[in-house]
Formats: C-alpha cells, structure tokens, sequence
C-alpha cells in the first residue's frame, strides 16, 4: 500500500509525512536552516545543499499537496502570486497570449495587467462560466487558458472538463486557481486540468496566520514547446527564488491535517447562512454553487465534493448600505482574505476588487462577499441578521 492509495484525510495527514527518522518525531521538524553539511565536496545527505534550492520542510509540504491533488509534483511559494507569477514566467514567453477570467482574483488580474502585459504577454478576458467565450477569446499565440472556479468574488462555476478540451485543442495549457475550493472539495488534475496553482494563505493553512502559494504540476504535462513542466517550474523555482520559507511550509502542512474536517464545516455553515439571506427581504440576490437556481449549479454538483464556504450576496439601498452591513457585523471580522477558520465579510468593491474598478473585471457596488468560517452557525446567522435588520 502507498500512502497516494489512501483516502484524502489519511494523505493529508501522511503525504510526505514519515516520522523523523533520527527522532521519530511524529510530525516534520521545522528546518529552519539556510545550508546543509557535505560529506566531501557534492557529497550531498538526501539531496540537500541551500534550502531556496531545497528545504526539508517544505519538501513534506510540496509532497502531501502533490499527493492531495494527484500532480506530478508541488511547488509551495511565499505567496500566492509568487507561485502564479513563477508559473507564468516558466510556461510563457514574450509575444504569446493568455485568456483571463472576467471574475477573478483582483491580484491576479493585476498581475496579467501590469506586469505580464509590459513583459509581452497580452491577454484577453472570457466570462469561464461560458464555454463560448473561452473558446472566442482564444488567439493562435494564445498558450494559457487561466481559470478559476468557483470565481472571486461571484461564485460563478467554470466547466473544468470542458475548457480543458477547448484549451488542449488548441495548444494551450489549462491552468486552475483551486483556491476556493480547496483540494478537498475538487481535484482540477482529475477532469483534465494541467496545472493547480493556490493561495494557501486560505483554505489550505486554514487559520489566517500564513502567506503561502503551491503550484502543482499534472503528470506528464508539457509546455506547448514541449519541454516538461515539471522541470521548467522547478528550475524557475530554483531561479527566481519566491520560495516558502520552513516555518510558512509548517504551518500550510498543519493546516492541510485537518482541511477534511474544516471544509465540511465551512460546507455545512454556509449552507445555514445562505438559507437565511434568501429569506431576508433587504438581500437582493445570493450567489452560491450550490443553489438549484445558480446558472452552473448542475457543472458544480458534477466536479465538486460540495460547494464551499465562499458566499455572496447583493444587498438593496447599493454601494453604501454594503458598505454599512460590512462594518456592522460583529462576528464576522472586517477583512480581506478568506479561508480562515474565523468568518469574515468584506466589500469586494472598495477592498479585494479595488484595483479592478473602471476595468473590464468590475464587481458590482452592492456585493458583499462572506467566507463562512467554522463557528456555530446560529450565531453567524444571529451576527447577519443584526446587521441587515437594521441597514436595509
Ligand atoms: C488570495 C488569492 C490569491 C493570491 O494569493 P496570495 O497568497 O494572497 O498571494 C490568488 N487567487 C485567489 C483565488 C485568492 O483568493
């Protein structure tokens, strides 16, 4: 028996996690060390020599997320960006072109804007829910199809499977922003995708107390030049040096021993809290997958486990009672991020989405996007219905 034969609590909590071998400490020590005794001049012990090259924490950090996405391999970063910007920069040159979500990260759009764009690196943006669109936003440079679903902050749903056969067909790469997911509730490897790339700074760590980013590589997946993608990410890994750092890659690995139990809690607690904001008359419109009525409800019951602890929601009287409800609320904090095992609220407008506005990616004024956290959810209901009875 492998330890990837297991069930996905089990590889979250042994993926690369064998005892210490001089200690039998049961979880990883935190190598908090920049360079490695040789024994004689190459004479390397398990392959370590400078830990931005390699670092055996975060060696058990890249090989349990490998193993809970079945990629090749893993790559974990400083950040979120560090790792979309490492990818990018290993699988795009100068003069090609990449398709871009209409409804995605505002950093990551910035990213594709400001600083792939002055590289050379052209995009042109499609609405992922819409098979169509992705397919018209293909051009014959075109070597990145990016996804991300569920989508930030309006929870649309990409059809994982279908755009990768867009994609493929026309000799581009699918690469997918799993963030919101997690590797728990979907697996974009599975229906075709070529790379995953996270924030685990949220699901993944879990307890807003981390920065971190993961790329991971599909098996076998090339770049449309042929090279193995493996290598070309490892080697700009390596190159460009945004790693994560051995205390980072603890925590991300501690957190992913208990994504199964946290995520079916953020499941079960959103579910709560989008029951009541349909019911409550000052909610105009509530965005979530698995709603019967959400336009892909039926493409999310078929690639995720459920559908996450990512809700929004639009709220009559506009931008500034949005605003309101966001600074009323007691129990869910005031914040960017999300993932955490504390609830947050946030005005994708004025906060995560700022950096979009007048652009082609603009959110609507009246949003309000929650991420559910794992408190009890009556008095996450409690907390909202405060703040909505009185502001609209
Ligand atoms: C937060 C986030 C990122 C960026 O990650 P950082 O860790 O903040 O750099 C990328 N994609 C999504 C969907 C995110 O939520």
């Amino acid at each position: 028996m492998t330890v990837d034969d297991l069930g996905f609590s089990s590889r979250a909590i042994h993926a690369g996690q064998e005892p210490d071998p001089t200690t039998g400490a049961v979880v990883p020590p935190i190598h908090q060390v920049s360079t490695y005794k040789q024994d004689g001049v190459g004479g390397l012990r398990g392959g370590y020599e400078y830990s931005r090259s390699a670092n055996p924490t975060r060696t058990a950090l890249e090989e349990c997320i490998a193993s809970l996405e079945g990629g090749e391999r893993a790559f974990a970063f400083a950040s979120g960006l560090a790792g979309e910007d490492t990818v990018l920069r290993a699988l795009l040159a100068p003069g090609d072109h990449v398709v871009v979500p209409s409804d995605a990260y505002g950093g990551t759009y910035r990213l594709f804007n400001r600083v792939l764009k002055p590289w050379g690196v052209d995009h042109s943006i499609a609405r992922v829910a819409d098979v169509e669109s992705v397919r018209a936003a293909l051009r014959p440079e075109t070597r990145i199809v990016w996804v991300e679903t569920p989508t930030n902050p309006l929870l649309g749903i990409a059809d994982i499977a279908a755009i990768a056969d867009v994609a493929h067909g026309a000799g581009a790469l699918l690469v997918v922003d799993n963030t919101f997911a997690s590797p728990y509730l979907q697996n974009p490897i599975a229906l075709g995708a070529d790379v995953v790339v996270h924030s685990t700074t949220k699901y993944a760590g879990g307890h807003s107390d981390v920065v971190g980013g993961a790329v991971v590589v599909a098996p076998g997946a090339l770049t449309p030049r042929g090279e193995s993608v493996v290598e070309r990410v490892a080697f700009h890994q390596n190159s460009m040096g945004a790693v994560a750092g051995p205390f980072d890659a603890w925590l991300v690995l501690r957190g992913l021993k208990t994504l199964a139990v946290r995520m079916e809690r953020h499941c079960d607690n959103a579910e709560v809290v989008v029951d009541f904001l349909q019911s409550h008359p000052g909610v105009t419109a509530v965005h979530y997958p698995g709603l019967t009525d959400h336009p892909n409800h039926a493409v999310a019951a078929r690639q995720m486990r459920r559908f996450g602890g990512m809700v929004a929601f639009r709220v009559k009287g506009g931008e500034d009672v949005a605003a309101k409800v966001c600074a009323e609320t007691q129990l869910f904090t005031l914040g960017e991020s999300l993932g955490g095992v504390e609830s947050l609220i946030e005005h994708p407008g004025r906060m995560t989405h700022a950096s979009v506005a007048g652009t082609e990616l603009e959110v609507p004024a009246d949003l309000i996007r929650l991420s559910v956290g794992i408190e009890d959810a009556a008095d996450l209901v409690a907390d909202l219905r405060q703040a909505l009875d009185r502001l609209t």
